[in-house]
């Protein structure tokens, strides 16, 4: 884990995202809090913390003290999204929301003045290396007429699948932020894969 954040710093990337999986709500388990805290002091690139997990409200303050600068976690979780976002936010932290490609932007509508992030799943969450599903691109179109229309303020990320030939199309479709794992890792130069999906 300290070689693949010595690699993302050193790569020119911008945020080091990770992804919290509890073997319940996806079925891996990756690692948890403690994991993250003795990561903090390697790198001053932000934690950008994808809570892939079932109650995500028992988290957010582990997740918090750990060193997250963002906490997103899914809406399809989260009984009282709103409070959590709230909460995320008291810790000083920024709030992200996350949907999985059978979840609607729709969905999301009433947390949108609220949140920091969304997060666009663009594969099932719970394993890389799986390929993009492009239809989810259009929900990224969506939040941005959203974001345009009403003034809104959060940042649009893209998970799952993202390389050189998906990163084009979420970026002309709004994506602020692009989220990629088995791209970067399987990269054998991995500063020319951050400067190709940069564009
Ligand atoms: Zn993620």
């Amino acid at each position: 884990m300290g070689k693949a954040i010595d690699d993302i710093s050193a790569s020119g990337a911008d945020w080091i995202h990770m992804d919290i999986m509890d073997g319940s709500f996806v079925p891996p388990i990756t690692f948890g809090a403690k994991m993250t805290a003795n990561l903090r002091g390697r790198t001053s690139l932000p934690f950008d913390v994808h809570l892939m997990t079932q109650t995500p409200e028992k988290h957010i303050e582990n997740f918090a003290d750990a060193g997250a600068d963002y906490i997103t976690f899914h809406l399809e979780t989260a009984v009282h999204a709103h409070r959590i976002v709230q909460n995320i936010r008291q810790l000083g932290k920024k709030a992200g929301i996350s949907i999985t490609p059978s979840t609607p932007v729709s969905a999301l509508e009433c947390l949108l003045p609220f949140v920091d992030i969304v997060l666009i799943m663009t594969v099932n969450p719970g394993y890389g290396g799986q390929s993009c599903i492009t239809e989810c691109f259009t929900k990224i179109e969506k939040l941005t007429r959203r974001r345009q229309e009403h003034g809104f303020n959060f940042l649009i990320s893209v998970d799952g699948g993202i390389n050189e030939t998906t990163a084009p199309n979420a970026v002309s479709a709004g994506a602020d932020i692009l989220v990629t794992g088995s791209t970067f890792f399987n990269a054998a130069d991995k500063p020319a894969i951050i400067k190709k999906l940069r564009g």
